[in-house]
């Protein structure tokens, strides 16, 4: 086949970790061809704009992104490119797959957890946010919709079927958030019910935070609203040894982009020691939902070769004396 998609290598380590990403694209020979575009710290030095019209126009015509990661300055004025791109191509459902690999000193072993993230509403708008004129009390609001909640639980159940998945968990907070987090629990409690061959259980956040450090191998898929998703992912991301094997994936009805969860890093910036496989594992994604499954597969394959017989080549955040480039160059080998 033959298909181009956006690329956004992004600021800090993200062009290192993205040119290892692209030489595994390319050793697999799986026929694409990218437009390279810019956003965050690199396209406002060019052109003066975090997010240029262009970057916005190339996601839209390809419908898939492979995007490195974006720093956010800090300060007033800036919102999160991340959560602007979300937000312009409704990008629902943010799916986050933590899998054990070997070698990584993770407390677990055998884990394999898809977090499904409602990524649009929730407490992440940037509407109804107000402080008082005395800095006292600030207000923000949260909002879920039955369409929202009922499009992302419908995605997980679909996810757990087409991925032979076994159980869903709701995971909530509506015995305090009654309103907002009841809204969601009901409409999975309703959905769950068009999916008798899946197991559904429903657990309030903050057992399920305990029941995951604990325990694990209960979970299968999760599904939860946006603040409670982009929490428990960074968890599931630490049972398997951290933010460099965290792939996050963003679909849309009409784009997805696929990114690592981790940010630019930049402690680590320049230094040629970036982990490339939470963006890899995120291209393996991305070739999935192009229909290229065997190929995501071989790349997934190749990391746990890796970094079972390799280990000279692997970086240090998981253990390894390697460095960027001879981490990607023992993938490349092996796909
Ligand atoms: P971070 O994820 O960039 O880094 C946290 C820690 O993890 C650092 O010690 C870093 O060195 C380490 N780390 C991250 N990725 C790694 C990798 N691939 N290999 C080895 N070590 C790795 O988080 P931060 O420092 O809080 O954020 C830095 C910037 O990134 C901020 O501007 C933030 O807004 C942005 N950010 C962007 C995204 C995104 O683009 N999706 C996500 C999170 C943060």
């Amino acid at each position: 086949m033959s298909k181009t998609i956006a690329v956004i290598p992004g600021d800090g380590i993200g062009p290192e970790i993205m040119n290892a990403t692209l030489r595994v694209l390319d050793a697999l020979d799986c026929g694409l061809s990218y437009e390279f575009v810019d956003a965050g710290m690199v396209a406002l030095e060019k052109s003066g704009d975090l997010l240029p019209q262009p970057t916005l126009d190339a996601i839209a015509k390809h419908k898939v992104a492979l995007k490195g990661p974006l720093t956010t300055p800090v300060g007033g004025g800036f919102t999160s490119i991340n959560v602007t791109l979300r937000r312009h191509f409704d990008l629902y459902a943010n799916v986050r797959p933590a899998i054990s690999f070997p070698g990584t000193k993770a407390r677990f072993e055998n884990i394999d957890i898809i977090t499904v993230r409602e990524n649009t509403e929730g407490a992440y708008l940037s509407e109804g946010q107000s402080i008082s004129e005395d800095g006292e009390t600030a207000i923000s609001m949260v909002r879920n919709t039955r369409k929202g909640s009922s499009r992302i639980v419908r995605y997980a159940f679909e996810l757990a079927v087409k991925k032979g998945r076994k159980k869903v968990t709701a995971v909530h907070k509506a015995n305090i958030i009654k309103t907002a987090s009841g809204l969601f629990l009901n409409v999975a409690r309703e959905i769950a019910k068009e999916y008798p061959q899946i197991e559904f259980n429903e657990m309030i956040v903050d057992n399920a935070c305990m029941q995951l450090v604990m325990k694990p191998e209960q979970f299968d898929v999760i599904v939860t609203t946006n603040l409670f998703g982009d929490i428990l992912s960074d968890l599931c991301a630490g049972l398997v040894g951290g933010l460099g094997l965290a792939p996050g994936d963003n679909i849309g009805t009409e784009a997805a982009i696929f990114e690592a969860v981790h940010g630019s890093a930049p402690d680590i910036a320049g230094k040629g020691i970036a982990n490339p496989c939470a963006l890899l594992l995120a291209a393996a994604d991305m070739l999935d939902h192009l229909g290229m499954v065997d190929k995501g597969d071989k790349v997934r394959q190749a990391i746990r070769d890796v970094m079972t017989n390799d280990r000279d080549s692997v970086t240090p955040d998981i253990g390894g004396k390697g460095s960027t480039s001879s981490f990607g160059d023992a993938i490349v080998k092996r796909v």
